[in-house]
């Protein structure tokens, strides 16, 4: 793990986060819809804002997980996983992402023809991440 800091597009929201290495990349509609491809993130430990949280937004996404973004520009900061108590800050917005790399594939089965990955990881089927995040949920495609 270490501690990293990160910030939303415009700068407005910054945040310290203690992350582990794995990075993750979901291919779920909803994670297409909200990050217009897929949705790399990394596995966090603890998630602060720094600064501007009067602009951070969170979503409900599904009854099982919350997303936060930025009110001013829209960028995605995190994915939460509420019931699995999973938290994964978006790749991008941290400032340093040195030693971080793909090391799973979330939905693996609506991953979009093309976007193999050269990286090897492990990869978890809808189903799979549904009995991960949420055993108690029916299937369905939303995270
Ligand atoms: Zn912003
Ligand atoms: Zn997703």
């Amino acid at each position: 793990m270490s501690l990293r800091t990160g910030q939303c597009m415009c700068g407005q929201v910054t945040y310290r986060a203690d992350v582990g290495e794995r990075v993750s990349v979901c291919y779920c509609k909803m994670c297409q819809r909200w990050a217009s491809g897929v949705f790399m993130g990394v596995e966090t430990h603890s998630f602060d804002v720094s600064d501007g949280a009067e602009h951070l937004g969170i979503t409900k996404s599904s009854d099982w997980a919350e997303r936060g973004f930025c009110r001013k520009c829209g960028a995605n900061l995190y994915y939460h996983a509420t019931e699995a108590g999973y938290l994964s800050v978006a790749f991008g917005s941290l400032d340093d992402t040195a030693g971080l790399s793909p090391r799973i594939q979330f939905y693996i089965d609506k991953r979009p023809a093309g976007f193999e990955l050269a990286a090897e990881t492990k990869e978890m089927t809808e189903a799979e991440c549904i009995a991960f995040f949420a055993p108690d949920q029916m299937e369905g495609d939303q995270q």
